[in-house]
């Protein structure tokens, strides 16, 4: 019997590393029933022992899988080193076919990463067990909103390769929030405060009732209607009546709606109560029949609100679950920080390189696949630490750097000058390990070479000029004179880029950290001037490419005699 778990231990292992961490029962079954007539076992007898045993080993994180495949059977690790798939863990009381879940952006901006984040273990939360993803459109702050992002949001959620199910907006059910309103007030559960801001703020604080806490249903059902049509913006609010002494201050009689005069994007000036986050997230999970919503860790002193409400209302809970706010060292990844930059023209606008938005990702050459990796994983923990923006280059570069040809570009360059040049016409391979193709090149005796390279030399110093031939410093002014010394390749000589005479003049602008110890960093986009070979002439504009000792670019723009690229990484 020991041997028989392991046996099926084995299997599942295996299974579950060769198809992104979970392993299917019915695959299982099929690789072990030639052992098990081994051990004369018929394979009816043990269903349900692989049963458990797929679920134990489903319930582990990839990396815990393949380490205990390695330790139990490392004959069964696939030898081609398969690209490490990442898998997000079970859901708690889930069921295949019945998840549902959704992403509620606000339209008050451009997706970022953060955004991307929760999007993207949303939607594969739905696709791991066949359920439905929906797109809700969370729109109830009409000064906030504006109709363009609706669609821009769309469209950058499928640029992650995200498709959604059902669509739709909050604000569509504003009728269904006041009959719910009007239940609370009822009930007794809810009711009007027309207290001045600050004294609501400071009792809140104190855990103190007010005066309005006693107002009976009457009262509270005509302040209600007065709220849709006379009352001023300011003047009052309708609170839950949660409990003032709570610990949790969340629950001391939080706003569920408010007046807001601003036109709606979608419905104009058709209402002028909005509800709260508080009351609408909860509202629209339940309605929506949305079975896991995840929201960011910072509102879990909120949870007990959205529960209080649904059970008041009489709704479905949801299975609701955090993870963290993904936060990016040197880099604002959140709208409300990232607004004030494009206003005070600290950026040039939301697809600005620095910014983590999805256009400008988009636009710096970070590939969606290469954000949907990352995301899945850091997966859904709730520690919440900063990472460095180099832990998505590092993922986007295994991408790219199979793709990506490769051609010589030097910065701030420097002529050279080569006595007794052969002249030379010979094919140079666009990837040093792929077989993409070949430039041709033909070199006389002028080349450039980078101001960083040049700096290190001095006369009498070897050098190779890459994939050329060796040449010796000779003389240093404002050129550097050299003299041909051979072809043949000489140990422990440097190779540096170069580019001939016919050259294409180039723009780089390279993003850096936006911010550093806090602070704006002046030196945040740099552009460095350079020439690039002359074949770059042919790669097409978003075409991705490799200058060799560099780092990988993505060519933005060609005009007549130049052009412009985005350094993507090194
Ligand atoms: P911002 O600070 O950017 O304004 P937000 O939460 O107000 O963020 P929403 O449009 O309301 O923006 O967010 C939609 C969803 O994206 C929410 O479920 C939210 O929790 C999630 N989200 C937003 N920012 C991040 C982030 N940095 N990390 C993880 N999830 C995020
Ligand atoms: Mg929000």
């Amino acid at each position: 019997m020991k041997n028989l778990k392991l046996i099926v231990r084995k299997y599942a292992l295996q299974n579950a590393v060769q198809f992104e961490g979970r392993a299917d029962k019915k695959a299982v079954m099929g690789k072990i029933v030639a052992e098990l007539k081994k051990e004369g076992v018929s394979p009816r007898e043990i269903l349900s022992l692989v049963d458990d045993i797929v679920k134990e080993v489903n319930k582990l994180p990839y990396e815990d899988q393949l380490k205990e495949l390695e330790k139990l059977a490392p004959e069964l690790i696939k030898k081609e080193k398969k690209e490490k798939k990442v898998a997000l863990p079970e859901l708690p009381d889930a069921e295949r076919g019945k998840v549902v879940t959704r992403f509620p952006p606000e339209p008050n901006g451009y997706l970022h990463i953060g955004h991307a984040k929760a999007a993207i273990i949303d939607h594969e939360y739905a696709r791991m067990y066949d359920g439905k993803f929906i797109l809700r459109f969370d729109d109830t702050n009409p000064e906030n909103e504006d109709i363009i992002f609706y669609d821009a949001q769309r469209e950058d959620l499928r640029w992650l390769g995200i498709e959604w199910d059902h669509e739709y907006n909050t604000s569509d059910n504003l009728g269904r929030h006041y009959q719910f309103a009007l239940q609370l007030i009822n009930q007794g559960n809810a009711y009007v405060c027309t207290c001045h801001p600050e004294e609501i703020r400071k009792n809140r604080f104190r855990g103190i009732e007010c005066k309005c806490r006693k107002r009976d249903v009457d009262e509270n059902k005509e302040l209600w209607e007065r709220m849709q049509s006379d009352l001023p913006q300011g003047k009052a609010i309708l609170r839950l009546k949660g409990n003032m002494k709570s610990e949790n201050t969340a629950m001391r009689d939080p706003t569920l709606f408010r007046i807001v005069e601003a036109e709606h994007p979608i419905h104009g000036d058709n209402y002028r109560v909005w509800p709260t986050y508080d009351f609408a997230g909860a509202v629209e999970d339940s309605i929506g029949g949305v079975t896991h919503p995840f929201r960011t860790k910072e509102y879990e002193l909120r949870d007990e609100v959205y529960f209080y409400i649904l059970d008041k209302l009489g709704l479905r809970k949801p299975y609701l679950m955090e993870f963290s706010r993904l936060d990016i060292e040197g880099m604002p990844v959140s709208k409300r920080l990232i607004k004030p930059l494009i206003e005070e023209g600290k950026v040039e606008g939301y697809d600005d390189i620095r910014l983590p938005t999805l256009r400008a990702l988009k636009r710096r050459g970070i590939q969606p696949e290469a954000i949907k990796q990352f995301v899945l994983s850091q997966g859904i923990s709730k520690v919440e630490s900063k990472i460095t923006f180099d832990q998505i280059e590092a993922i986007n570069r295994k991408i790219i750097d199979p793709v990506a040809k490769r051609y010589f570009f030097v910065s701030n360059p420097v002529k050279v000058i080569v006595e007794n040049a052969p002249e030379i016409e010979k094919d140079l391979k666009l990837h040093p390990t792929e077989d993409i193709g070949y430039r041709r090149i033909k070199t006389k005796n002028i080349f450039y070479i980078s101001k960083d390279d040049a700096n290190k030399y001095k006369v009498k110093d070897k050098v190779r000029l890459k994939d050329l031939y060796n040449i010796e410093i000779t003389r240093v002014n404002n050129v550097i004179h050299s003299k041909f010394i051979g072809k043949e390749l000489i140990p422990g000589v440097d190779k540096i880029q170069w580019v001939t005479d016919e050259h294409v003049e180039t723009l780089i602008l390279k993003p850096n950290p936006l911010f550093k110890n806090g602070k704006y960093n002046e030196k945040s986009l740099e552009r460095i001037r350079g020439y690039a070979e002359t074949a770059v002439k042919s790669v097409n504009i978003g075409g991705i490419l490799q200058f060799e000792r560099f780092g990988f670019v993505k060519i933005e723009k060609k005009e007549k005699e130049k052009i412009i690229g985005v350094f993507i990484h090194k």
